[in-house]
């Protein structure tokens, strides 16, 4: 029997798996079809690439995203790990080398893209390989279910008829179960076993802020949070655009993506980005899949995103290395508004879908419950705790008080409104009324001869918005999904306002403004030795043209600058710190980090060690310096439940 977890330590430095990692590399080393659904920075990677070191042979990884390649086997190599790529980015004799070492069994890893595996003649040489197994990462690339379909991928379906022998493995991150049967289908499948991971991100903060002045607000979050690299994702280019200068100009390095920019340009962003060179990235949508950063502190989502899957993914590209991630949504009403409009000119069946997901969305963004308990419910997970403890919710339950008088009043205006007009106003127009706004749409209705004009003013106009949100919220009015965004009192509302009955409220609440940063996952270092360590980091990158976190990811240095190991033993224990890589740099860093107590000499058993004392130190990842009871619920427990399809056997992993 192997023993995984050395080998783990040996090549990658890891203490311990993460939930069904180990499960998944047991299965494939037994030759069987697997089938791994893990959530962004669950740690799929490992999946195959432990098995490929394990065991005699060639495991060829299909991959859609050519930029990625060279980083991803970057990253093996400078971990001792024999592996290579093929695609259009390699000239003809480095190819050809490449091809006479695949020939000679050299290569342990090879990544490619799906139409270059595919060519026939590709598939003749390949044959001659001692292929072991077939990974296709990122296989929901093969569904026109999904969001991000290839039509590459679907020449895959070859494979098993190619190589009836071969195991697949079979990953992705989709959180959609038509998606998944159709990875199992056309991939064909024997018998896979299946493995869904929890999606519950427990690093990941989530956060909704009503959105008063949106550039305000984004540019405050990201200054109050200095040297951490984000995403702020908005709905079109031209916002994209004129973020990313104006944060320019403010001081922020940024670089905006969407799918409007030349390839070189896209290509261009991303690198900023990945090399620390642009601090954030202000990207629609279509900055997507390839963004392997491990160390994305915060995505902010500045317009409202059309539905769960697209939020829950985008968020999901915080924190892939187990450190804390903030999300942060900022909403309002007319961001509802503006997508209703856009809506209009589909086609009727996709506008109906459209709406039913931006309703989701919007309750999302409105509820008052917990914000993690309500993403996994929509993904059919439970959530097992009455609190998180990590979203807004959670961390700052809102007071409620008796808001009956303003509520009455807001009723009936909206009722005196619709009864003087005959017809209804949206929400601006009430507003206006209720605060004696003088103006040409007021008098033109003759709407400030109403007994409710004008009986607002003391109140102020975000303050009424927010109160609308609230008495939407309680099913007192309701806003009609059309063109208009009109507002009707429902039934209830109209019951509310004849019987006078009392009518809560919640306060209105600003995270942003509010210091309070919980950060599940994170460990407290000298933030001064992290520092030099980051900068060492970055020489040595930039000396081998590779992203920083292919030398040592943020969590191996702030394990470093926690505990400060002086001898090549001490940082042998370092999470992160495999066979190879004490090898090629240990010795660098611990001189560093001599050198920096030399310069420090009272450092040692001061904040860093006090926060979090040594004998607590949970295993790294995902787990760290979670609190107890955190952690507790993070142990993960196995259900088995049925999927049948193929004779598929199905492992859950829950929180
Ligand atoms: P995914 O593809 O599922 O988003 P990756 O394979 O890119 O995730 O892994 C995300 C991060 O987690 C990487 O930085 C990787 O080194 C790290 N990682 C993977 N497995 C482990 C583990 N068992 N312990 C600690 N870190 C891990
Ligand atoms: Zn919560």
């Amino acid at each position: 029997m192997l023993d995984l977890a050395s080998a783990l330590k040996q090549h990658f430095g890891h203490e311990q798996f993460r939930p069904l990692q180990r499960e998944i590399i047991n299965d494939a080393l037994n030759g069987r079809d697997v089938f791994a659904v893990l959530p962004t920075g669950g740690g799929k990677s490992l999946c195959f690439q432990l098995p490929a070191l394990l065991r005699d042979g060639l495991t060829i990884v299909v991959s859609p995203l050519i930029a990625l390649m060279k980083d991803q086997v970057d990253a093996l190599r400078t971990a001792g790990i024999s592996a290579t790529f093929l695609n259009s980015s390699l000239d003809r004799s480095e190819a050809a080398e490449r091809f006479r070492l695949l020939n000679r069994g050299e290569y342990r890893l090879l990544y490619l893209a799906p139409e270059r595996l595919m060519l026939d003649g590709f598939l003749d040489a390949a044959l001659n390989w001692n292929i072991t197994q077939f990974a296709i990462d990122e296989a929901h690339c093969i569904s026109e279910w999904g969001h991000d379909f290839r039509p590459e991928y679907r020449d895959l379906k070859k494979l098993r008829a190619r190589f009836p022998g071969v195991p697949i493995m079979a990953l992705t991150a989709t959180a959609t179960e038509r998606v998944r049967h159709d990875i199992l289908k056309q991939l064909k499948l024997r018998e896979p076993s299946c493995y869904v991971a929890s999606f519950n991100r427990p690093n990941l903060t989530y956060r909704v802020a009503p959105k008063t002045a949106a550039y305000r607000q984004t540019l405050e979050f990201i200054r109050t949070r200095p040297g951490e690299s984000g995403i702020v994702y908005c709905a079109s280019r031209r916002t994209a655009e004129t973020l990313a200068q104006k944060l320019t100009k403010d001081g922020i390095s940024a670089q905006a993506y969407h799918a409007g920019l030349q390839a070189h340009e896209r290509t261009r962003s991303q690198e900023m980005f990945l090399r620390d060179d642009a601090r954030v990235v202000t990207a629609t949508i279509a900055f997507g899949m390839g963004i392997n950063k491990p160390n994305v502190r915060f995505v902010v989502h500045y317009d409202l995103p059309k539905n769960i899957e697209g939020y829950y993914q985008e968020t999901g590209r915080a924190g892939r290395d187990g450190l804390p991630g903030e999300c942060l949504l900022l909403f309002n009403a007319g961001d509802v508004a503006k997508q209703l409009r856009f809506l209009d000119e589909k086609p009727p069946r996709e506008q109906e879908i459209a709406r039913a997901q931006l309703r989701e969305m919007v309750s999302y963004a409105e509820t008052r419950d917990c914000r993690r308990a309500t993403l996994l419910r929509y993904f059919g997970e439970e959530f097992g705790a009455t609190s998180c403890d990590n979203c807004d919710n959670c961390l700052e339950p809102r007071d409620t008080f008796d808001g009956t008088i303003p509520a009455q009043k807001f009723l009936s205006c909206v009722h005196r409104v619709r009864e003087r007009s005959g017809f209804s106003f949206g929400i601006n127009h009430i507003i206006a009324v209720l605060t004696g706004a003088d103006t040409e749409a007021v008098r033109l209705r003759g709407h400030n001869e109403l007994s409710t004009y004008r009986i607002g003013r003391e109140i102020s106009r975000t303050a009424w918005q927010a109160i609308g949100r609230e008495l939407t919220r309680l099913g007192l009015i309701a806003v009609d999904p059309g063109k208009f965004s009109t507002v009707e009192l429902t039934p209830a509302g109209r019951e509310a306002l004849k019987s006078r009955r009392t009518i809560m409220l919640t306060k209105l609440a600003d995270p942003l403004e509010k210091p309070a940063r919980a950060r599940a996952g994170q460990i407290n270092c000298d933030e001064e030795l992290f520092e030099r360590l980051r900068v060492l980091r970055r020489r040595l990158a930039d000396e081998r043209d590779v992203p920083a976190y292919v030398i040592f990811s943020d969590v191996s240095l702030r394990e470093m600058a926690r505990s400060y190991p002086t001898q090549v033993a001490d940082f042998a224990r370092i999470p992160g710190v495999g066979q190879q890589k004490l090898k090629q740099f240990g010795e660098i860093f611990v001189a560093e980090i001599t050198s920096f107590l030399s310069d420090h000499p009272h450092t040692i058993g001061s904040p860093a060690e006090s926060s979090e004392p040594h004998n607590d130190t949970p295993a790294p990842g995902l787990h760290l310096t979670a609190s107890r009871r955190d952690r507790a619920r993070l142990a993960f427990h196995l259900a088995r439940c049925h999927f049948g399809e193929n004779g598929a056997r199905v492992v859950r992993g829950a929180q």
